[in-house]
């Protein structure tokens, strides 16, 4: 009887294992915080807030289009204050 081992890494993956993983800026949330791709296994990180690395799981990804939405709406509402307040004075 064949006894099969169950591939528990893709061929990639033991590369990045071994090499390290070559990531990729796939998504720039703010300045601060990027989300990363690797470009050999596909494995997501991110920057937190804590200012670490962690894996990309859904839940990170919520909370970053989240910071991502608020980022942006802060960006447009200081570009529209700026330019009442130089009309004000
Ligand atoms: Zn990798």
């Amino acid at each position: 009887m064949e006894n099969k081992m169950p591939l528990l890494f893709s061929p990639k993956a033991w590369i990045c294992a071994i090499f390290d993983h070559r990531f990729t800026v796939s998504q720039k949330i703010t300045d601060h915080i990027k989300e990363y791709k690797c470009t050999r296994c596909g494995e997501e990180m991110t920057d937190t807030a804590q200012g670490f690395l962690a894996k990309l799981t859904p839940k990170f990804r919520e909370t970053n289009a989240y910071i991502a939405k608020i980022h942006q709406r802060r960006c447009a509402k200081k570009l529209f204050s700026s330019k009442r307040f130089s009309k004000a004075s």
